[in-house]
């Protein structure tokens, strides 16, 4: 995993997911996936990010 990659289009602070950067508040990857726990999402905190994967 390249984690020194920065992709600009994805801000994020997520140091605990295995595929932050390590050059940055950004995600390495070249696209998330983003979804919901809940069935009818209202709020911010509905939403995850789909491809987190904790750190090892
Ligand atoms: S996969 Fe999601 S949580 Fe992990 S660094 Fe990328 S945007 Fe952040």
């Amino acid at each position: 995993m390249n984690t020194e990659h920065a992709n600009k289009n994805i801000a994020c602070t997520i140091t605990n997911c295995k595929y932050h950067s390590c050059c940055g508040d950004y995600c390495s990857l070249e696209h998330i996936r983003i979804g919901t726990h809940e069935a009818n999402p209202t709020q911010k905190s509905c939403t995850d990010c789909e491809s987190f994967e904790l750190k090892a």
